[in-house]
């Protein structure tokens, strides 16, 4: 095979100044994995003989960020193009099975490859000397197989994270792992404990979300209980993640099927086991540093999942005002998933479901009221005719939009305000 680099041109003008001032520079990692699959990249690592200081030199006349320089990283700013700069670099010893206690600078490539974790990411190229393969990545990438560059052990304990990210990769590309890589991340990998949740979650964010995580959270369960384990009290786990691949590829929704029998006891009832599952969910995603916000989403989501919704205008209604229109719709996804993975019940219940969808669809067409935003009456119409300012203002506005999402009063200002007095007199 003949790899296909296409280095955009930002790139190659920093490898030729590089090369200008007398140092190799190559594109290494990621960016020439993809390149080989076929795939973008997202973003282009360069690896270099230059040392910091003759990066930055090299680059003065450009932006340049020098978060990462202790460890040879530095960040050229080329037409708002961000490039990561490394010096070729041999870690150094490993004693806290997660960062190198120092790393030392070398001339050479081939020691520079050798510290990468997997030989699909070891490859490095220029337009000058071409492909740079001393661990067989690219035979890897046909084979599909993730390998570590040495030996697994010896790797994986050097760093822990390498485990998830082989999993990550194993997803995201549905390549498989490498017998001997599977058998030392199954043995090491109570390992994932020294790595911080943040970089953990990072990582198995991109897995739930590849296109191979079902068979890599069947096969890689047990690795993945060490920083969750609460999976392993999910009994139904084979039917949960046939659920999630029914899902599109939205974080918070794979979040939430995956997690949403995780509380669930035989003996309680349905409305229980959802608040017992919303609980550890909202818990375990707090743990992994997950912010508020997607915290506070799943939990929801995990929350009403088994909820039964009536396919009503005033029910959908009702639905939308309690957690508004884009979670309603995940909800919805959530529940087509579950149903398509249970293939006997399909026909006849999906089709509550496409009712619901379009009285939902009518609903915001019509720009029918749900919220007190919608409301055709505000505070200050309600002092205008004589309310005390004050919190029974917010009661009286509450009061109506039931009513009204309730269909038992019009949307329409007099009507509403005309209510109001003749309540008003009556009490
Ligand atoms: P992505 O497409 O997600 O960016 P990537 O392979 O480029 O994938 P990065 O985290 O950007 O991953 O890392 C760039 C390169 O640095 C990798 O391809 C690999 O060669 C090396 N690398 C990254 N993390 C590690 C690690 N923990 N151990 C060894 N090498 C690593
Ligand atoms: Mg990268």
């Amino acid at each position: 095979m003949k790899p296909n680099i296409n280095m955009p041109k930002e790139v190659e003008l920093a490898i030729n100044k590089l090369n200008d001032n007398g140092f190799q520079a190559y594109v290494v990692g990621g960016c020439v994995r993809d390149s080989i699959l076929g795939i973008e990249p997202t973003d282009w690592d360069i690896t270099t003989s230059a040392l910091p200081l003759n990066i930055i030199n090299c680059f003065k006349n450009y932006k340049i960020i020098e978060t990462g320089l202790k460890h040879g990283t530095v960040t050229v700013i080329i037409d708002d193009m961000h490039l990561e700069i490394t010096t070729y670099r041999i870690d150094g010893e490993y004693k806290d099975n997660r960062r190198p206690d120092d790393v030392q600078f070398t001339s050479e490539i081939a020691y520079d490859l050798q510290r990468r974790d997997f030989t699909i990411n070891a490859i490095a190229y220029n337009h000058k000397n071409g492909i740079i393969d001393l661990y067989d990545g690219i035979k890897d990438i046909e084979l599909k197989l993730i390998k570590c560059v040495g030996e697994p052990d010896k790797r994986l304990n050097e760093d822990g994270l390498r485990i998830i990210r082989a999993l990550r990769f194993a997803s995201v590309l549905n390549f498989e792992i490498e017998l001997n890589a599977a058998n030392s991340i199954h043995k090491n990998k109570d390992l994932l404990t020294n790595i911080s949740s943040e970089r953990i979650a990072v990582e198995f964010n991109k897995l739930i979300t590849g296109i191979n995580f079902k068979n890599v959270l069947t096969e890689y369960k047990g690795v993945i209980a060490v920083f969750i384990p609460e999976i392993l009290n999910i009994v139904n786990w084979e039917s949960t993640l046939s659920i999630m691949s029914n899902t599109s590829n939205v974080l918070s929704l794979k979040l939430a099927v995956m997690l949403h029998d995780i509380g669930k006891l035989e003996n309680n009832n349905s409305y229980v086991n959802a608040k017992r599952s919303s609980a550890i969910a909202s818990n375990i995603l707090k743990n992994l540093k997950y912010d508020k916000e997607l915290v506070n989403f799943v939990k929801k989501l995990v929350l009403y999942y088994g909820e039964e919704i009536q396919p009503s205008s005033i029910n959908v209604k009702r639905w939308l005002n309690k957690i508004g229109i884009e979670m309603f719709i995940m909800l919805l996804e959530i529940k087509k998933a579950h149903i398509k993975a249970q293939d006997n019940l399909f026909q006849e219940k999906s089709y509550d479901i496409e009712q619901i969808e379009f009285i939902m669809k009518d609903v915001l067409i019509k720009k029918q009221c749900f919220t007190l935003k919608d409301l055709a009456v505000n505070g200050e119409d309600l002092i205008e005719i004589g309310l005390p300012v004050g919190k029974y203002i917010g009661e009286v506005l509450n009061g109506l939009l039931t009513m009204v999402i309730d269909e038992e009063l019009e949307n329409d200002k007099d009507k509403l305000l005309n209510y109001v007095k003749i309540f008003i007199k009556n009490t």
